[in-house]
């Protein structure tokens, strides 16, 4: 597996900007209802590996469901980053979304489809 290195990303008008280390081993395409209609592509770090570097009050926080994740997108564009979750320990997570990192070809990537719609 590749090492964890230190990726950028942010917004597409750029007020919301975030670092992440992460190495995208695991990468996850879900079909539940939010994902499919923004198209999420996410890996989970740790929320010690994450920083926002910039854009927090821009920040809007949409939930839904069971409302244990927090989905936050930009005010201005309306584009989804990140969101914030639990790991099922408990422990603060943070899912990344991978169309959102500056360094990342889409393209190469093989996402692991999940069944979340029936999750
Ligand atoms: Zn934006």
């Amino acid at each position: 597996m590749a090492e964890a290195t230190m990726h950028a990303g942010g917004c597409h008008c750029g007020r919301v900007r975030f670092e992440a280390k992460t190495d995208l081993g695991t990468l996850i395409s879900c079909n539940c209802s939010i994902c499919s209609k923004k198209g999420l592509m996410l890996t989970f770090v740790p929320d010690g590996d994450f920083r926002l570097v910039s854009g927090y009050d821009f920040l809007v926080d949409y939930q839904f469901n069971k409302h244990v994740i927090h989905h936050l997108s930009c005010a201005r564009c309306g584009v989804e980053p990140f969101a914030r979750g639990k790991a099922p320990d408990g422990s603060p997570m943070v899912a990344i979304n991978v169309r959102c990192l500056d360094d990342v070809d889409v393209a190469t990537l093989e996402p692991t489809p999940f069944n979340g719609r029936d999750a």
